[in-house]
């Protein structure tokens, strides 16, 4: 959602992953503490919490994002693509009609030819971030 270029490790293969990261030149996020504590070279870092916006804070506080980065939204959801505009014209059929009413803009998928547009989940997720940036550097008060 942030537009980072993210893609999910399904392997098994540690070497596999490692080797990957290096080549793609990504860093490794995971909550699997025996990859930390293999204590390899290259950027491993560990997930410590449980909610994926508490995780976002971490990555936030320990300086290995940041959100004026990336263009949120940017890129598909479900492959990773980098998002393309597409006339309005183009969307009708392929989108609910109410959807296709109420939106002059949309997105598409060069990949996998999803659909996209500036919904309802979108600004409720504009609107943690903001409250998440507002919160940023401030320590969790425990719960
Ligand atoms: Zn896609």
């Amino acid at each position: 959602m942030l537009g980072y270029d993210a893609v999910y490790f399904r392997g098994q293969d540690f070497h596999e992953l490692l080797q990957m990261a290096r080549q793609q030149e990504r860093v490794i996020l995971t909550r699997n503490t025996r990859l930390t504590a293999k204590g390899v070279e290259g950027q491993i870092v560990l997930i410590l919490k449980d909610d994926p916006l508490l995780q976002l804070k971490e990555l936030l506080n320990q300086g290995v994002i940041g959100l004026d980065e990336e263009t949120p939204f940017s890129r598909c959801l479900l492959c990773n693509s980098l998002l393309g505009q597409i006339e309005r014209e183009e969307a009708e059929g392929k989108v609910p009609d109410f959807v296709f009413y109420l939106h002059r803009e949309f997105h598409q998928c060069p990949q996998c030819h999803q659909i996209y547009w500036p919904g309802s989940h979108q600004k409720r997720m504009e609107k943690r971030l903001k409250d998440l940036t507002r919160v940023q550097g401030v320590e969790d008060s425990g719960n």
